[in-house]
């Protein structure tokens, strides 16, 4: 089937009243985004409520729709034909030709769904629903009509032009990508962080990642594999400005005046002091990690509370209540599971201790963070300083 243009379902951005145009204008702006993946020109319109693809050349059918699927606010994708308004003969003969093509052999209840938004043409909804209902019957051997409750509908839309669609192909659902503010990711190689950032972005909200790398302790492998999966989260969530924070004197340094067992709460206290300094820099409303209570030592609630301390911004959490294989679902489903488990170390495995506290107590904590009070502070504007900044697209 040769399809003409898309035609673009979205949900819950239908309902925001005065601020439609703004979520309907951030769709198309990520559906442009999303297209620059595809081979094809295309224009993407905004006309009576619906936003509509239109295919202006050859394009591959496939890769398109994979684009689609991948914009926030799109709940469905409809592949639509759309042929001259000849009158009631052509349209009858473009409909048969349709549905013969589209669903050969197939056996299946089905109701017509016209719509006459030209009212120049010479029948109205019903007689239209009732003529090509007949039509279809006589064409398509295995079709049964079920107007309550059909398998298919057969959708017809009269406008300039005869708009014809049936198959709704499901979207990602969620907002559009701009409409609901910025948040800044924390981004490790592994599986949790790339799915967090996918979460939180399907609400609308826009993402720059921060990554803490240890040189020499950690590799530029290592460091490729996060970008490579900024990469992948950006295929969802549009451009993100990813922060490369060289992390390893402050954690050498960390090492070598406190505690080991509370080295990984400590260090992450830091990472989230540098995460949220490189937040408010780029008015980013929140954080966001790939935490989940129990997991590991440092996501105990005790240790969640203790590194939440030093954050005054909402630090957002959306695998909180999910289990690994719930997580590790997801990150298949969006492609960034092949890449998190890339056998790359991270700059929290190599220094980790034997046995971390798993019930840090905040006073204690503290204090031993003051063993650090010499250089401490001229470390973390040293990382600040030289933060290597890579865009990705
Ligand atoms: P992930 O699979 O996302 O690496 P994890 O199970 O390994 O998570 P931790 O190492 O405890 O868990 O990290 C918890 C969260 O802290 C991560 O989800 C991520 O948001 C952040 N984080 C951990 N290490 C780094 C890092 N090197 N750079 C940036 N963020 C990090
Ligand atoms: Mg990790």
């Amino acid at each position: 089937m040769n399809y003409t243009s898309f035609l673009i379902k979205y949900g819950e951005i239908g309902i925001k009243g005065k601020n439609r145009h703004i979520f309907e204008d951030a769709l198309v702006r990520q559906i442009k985004y999303s297209l620059e993946n595809a081979d094809g020109k295309f224009e993407v319109t905004k006309k009576q409520g619906r936003v509509y693809v239109e295919c202006l050349s050859d394009y591959d059918y496939e890769e398109t729709v994979e684009c689609l699927k991948r914009v926030f606010g799109i709940v469905g994708i409809c592949p639509v034909i759309h042929v001259e308004n000849n009158g009631v003969d052509s349209l009858c003969r473009a409909v048969e030709s349709y549905v013969k093509e589209a669903y050969d052999g197939r056996v299946c209840t089905f109701k017509v769904n016209a719509r006459r938004a030209n009212k120049s043409f010479s029948l109205n909804s019903m007689e239209i629903n009732a003529l090509l209902g007949e039509k279809i019957l006589d064409v398509m051997p295995g079709f049964t009509v079920d107007v309550h409750k059909p398998e298919l509908i057969i959708n017809i839309e009269i406008r300039e032009k005869v708009y014809i669609y049936s198959d709704i192909i499901p979207g990602p659902g969620g907002m559009p990508i701009g409409t609901s503010g910025k948040a800044a990711l924390l981004l490790s190689g592994g599986i949790d962080s790339p799915v967090a950032g996918y979460m939180i972005a399907k609400r609308g909200v826009q993402i720059d990642a921060v990554y803490f790398h240890a040189p020499p302790y950690t590799s530029e492998r290592a460091k490729q594999k996060v970008v490579d999966l900024a990469q992948s989260v950006a295929k969802y969530a549009g451009p993100i400005k990813l922060h490369i924070v060289n992390f390893t004197d402050i954690q050498l340094y960390i090492y070598d005046k406190c505690p080991h067992d509370e080295l990984t709460i400590i260090m992450r206290r830091y990472m989230m002091r540098i995460a949220e300094h490189f937040a408010k820099e780029n008015n980013a409303l929140g954080l966001i990690t790939g935490e989940s209570i129990g997991q590991v030592a440092s996501q105990t609630m005790q240790s969640l509370f203790v590194t939440n301390e030093v954050c005054s911004l909402p630090v957002y959490r959306p695998l909180i209540g999910m289990d690994k294989q719930e997580i590790i679902a997801v990150a298949e489903r969006i492609g960034t599971f092949e890449t998190s488990i890339l056998p790359y170390e991270d700059c929290c495995t190599i220094f980790v201790a034997k046995h971390p506290v798993t019930k840090p107590n905040l006073k204690v904590i503290k204090h031993s963070e003051t063993y650090l009070n010499e250089k401490i502070e001229s470390m973390v504007k040293e990382a600040i300083e030289t933060t290597e900044i890579i865009n990705v697209k």
